[in-house]
């Protein structure tokens, strides 16, 4: 990144400091702890009598796709960072911050690199960072702030991935002006969440299509084909369309959490808004699924739809940040290649797919736990199932194929085909 090279970040971005021992979730359990190469050179040297046996025994050089940022990984004990101790991390608490991995150091800050701006965002899977941006009342956008060149440590920022194989080592034209497009979409507010979501879809397709054609040219042609359809209503008769399927929605929903949950370690926040989600439902094994989707459209209008219509920004808010966070609709070249969606024909169409089925998950599940709650059902539920969404399916490298394999077997192979999953009821 070049001293000269531009940074923005969200107006909120600064407000964020880890709460420690006072934080209600870790960021040290379930996950697997990368360490970048510097960090390993330091661990071998530290000598220090109490950390460095146990640097020697726990951490393990990569043998696979091994790099100088994905250089070696702490070895887990009951899935949980074994140098947490007390709520507290024993490398910073010893030896200092600078003894921190760049992972560990840099989390929950999200550093993406486009063109020769550096982005900077934070990772709604951290319960902190996840108040401090969806509460935030002011519009979810990048601003510059100065580059002073004291900088907190960045390690190797993310950048944009290429659609498909026929962009190899070139870069994908247009790309923050059909970021643009897309934010603005997910902006007019004269539709609701759903229906701008759906009309992202459909570009999202239509920019998969040109996509594998390589038709770059065709791309500022059709950004203002669709900024002239929403401001004259065009995708009216389109939406108009959608079928609302609660069953489906709801088995579909269900078959990916529990494809998530039964794959890997799940954590407790999650666990337990899931929890509420069954028993909201009333979902046994005895239950008729029509009786269940009957339950879930009960939740949605009396107790879910009132609190989230007076309060959709956070919602937006979400969405606005999952674009920036991810790069989409490229994704993170890195975080592609670790779940296997990088370079696949329909790339374009898979990253909103997976928008899409994160968001279909938390609102679904959300939906339940407003039947638990009932009238109680408020922003700290919101916040818990979002972030917990965030970490538990969002961060899992397996998950992304898991999903696509769930939906293409329930005929849902693009984007716009995505409108069943996050229709209002
Ligand atoms: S999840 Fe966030 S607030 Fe909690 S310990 Fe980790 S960085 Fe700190």
């Amino acid at each position: 990144m070049p001293a000269a090279g531009k940074i923005v970040q969200p107006r909120h971005y600064d407000a964020f400091h880890c709460i420690g021992a006072d934080c209600e979730d870790t960021c040290c359990a379930g996950w697997g702890v990368v360490i970048d190469r510097a960090t390993y050179d330091r661990y071998r040297q530290c000598g220090d009598p109490e950390l460095q046996p146990s640097f020697d025994e726990l951490i393990t050089i990569n043998t696979v796709d091994q790099s100088d940022e994905d250089y070696a990984d702490i070895t887990l004990s009951e899935a949980r960072c074994p140098f947490l101790s007390e709520r507290l991390c024993s490398i910073q608490k010893k030896l200092g911050e600078e003894y921190l991995s760049d992972t560990c150091a840099i989390y929950p800050r999200i550093l993406n690199r486009v063109g020769e701006t550096l982005e900077q965002n934070l990772d709604l899977s951290c319960p902190e960072a996840a108040r401090i941006v969806l509460l935030d009342p002011r519009p979810a956008e990048l601003v510059e702030i100065a580059n002073c060149g004291e900088r907190f440590r960045i390690g190797r920022p993310r950048v944009p991935d290429t659609p498909n194989s026929a962009y190899d080592g070139g870069t994908y034209p247009y790309f923050l002006e059909v970021r643009g497009l897309i934010l603005t979409i997910l902006r007019e507010r004269t539709y609701p969440l759903w229906k701008r979501l759906v009309m992202t879809g459909h570009l999202c397709d239509k920019l998969n299509e040109m996509a594998c054609l390589r038709n770059d040219e065709g791309v500022p042609i059709l950004i203002q084909g669709y900024l002239h359809g929403i401001q004259n209503q065009w995708f009216d008769d389109l939406l108009n369309k959608c079928q609302l399927r609660p069953v489906t929605q709801l088995i579909t929903i269900l078959e990916l959490i529990i494809r998530r949950t039964t794959s890997g370690f799940t954590g407790r926040r999650f666990l337990d808004c899931y929890q509420d989600f069954i028993h909201g439902l009333e979902w046994t094994k005895e239950s008729a699924l029509e009786e269940i989707a009957r339950r879930y459209a009960g939740a949605y209008a009396q107790y879910y739809a009132p609190f989230v219509q007076q309060n959709e920004l956070v919602l937006e808010h979400y969405l606005v940040t999952y674009i920036y966070r991810n790069l989409f609709p490229l994704g993170r070249l890195e975080s592609n290649r670790k779940s296997g969606i990088h370079h696949i024909e329909n790339s374009i169409s898979i990253q909103c797919m997976l928008m899409m089925t994160y968001y279909a998950i938390l609102r679904t599940v959300a939906i339940g736990m407003a039947g638990r709650h009932k009238s109680a059902f408020g922003m700290d539920h919101l916040i818990k199932v979002i972030q917990s969404t965030a970490k538990e399916f969002e961060h899992s490298t397996a998950f992304p194929a898991q999903a696509i394999e769930i939906l293409t077997r329930n005929g849902l192979k693009c984007g716009s085909s995505m409108a069943v999953l996050v229709q209002d009821l």
